[in-house]
């Protein structure tokens, strides 16, 4: 038997926003990354290290590359800067489908402030899942 997993298991695994060194090793991270010039937070996710996918970004953002990179888009458009110092791991999970899940619900917690993503529009949460957060 297969058992279904409560929403509030999904979001017992959500940790506390961090900013510690050893983060930039872990693999299969939800990164929040902060722009330095306005209240916009970037959140992504990757099944690499959170130290390449920073540095992907940061070349993006360096090189004015804005399709591969929702981030960059937002630096190179409005001419802020990024506060990659304040990058943080909001979720470690490596297997792919929670962390695709764990993304989005990251993503709907977050609805109050401006929030960029690299996500396609019909892969948001759906509303009843967004109620029970
Ligand atoms: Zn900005």
């Amino acid at each position: 038997m297969v058992a279904v997993k409560p929403i509030n298991t999904i979001k017992s695994m959500i940790s506390k926003p961090k900013d510690r060194l050893d983060d930039y090793d872990k693999t299969g991270v939800i990164c929040q990354i902060p722009c330095a010039d306005c209240s916009t937070v970037y959140i992504g996710e990757t099944k690499r290290s959170l130290k390449t996918r920073v540095s992907e970004h940061e070349r993006c953002v360096r090189l004015g590359q804005t399709d591969t990179s929702a981030l960059s888009e937002h630096a190179n458009r409005l001419g802020h800067n990024i506060n990659w110092k304040d990058t943080s791991v909001l979720g470690n999970e490596t297997r792919w489908h929670q962390r695709k899940l764990m993304e989005a619900v990251l993503i709907a917690k977050t609805n109050k402030i401006n929030i960029i993503s690299n996500r396609d529009t019909g892969r948001t949460l759906p509303d009843s899942y967004i109620q029970l957060l």
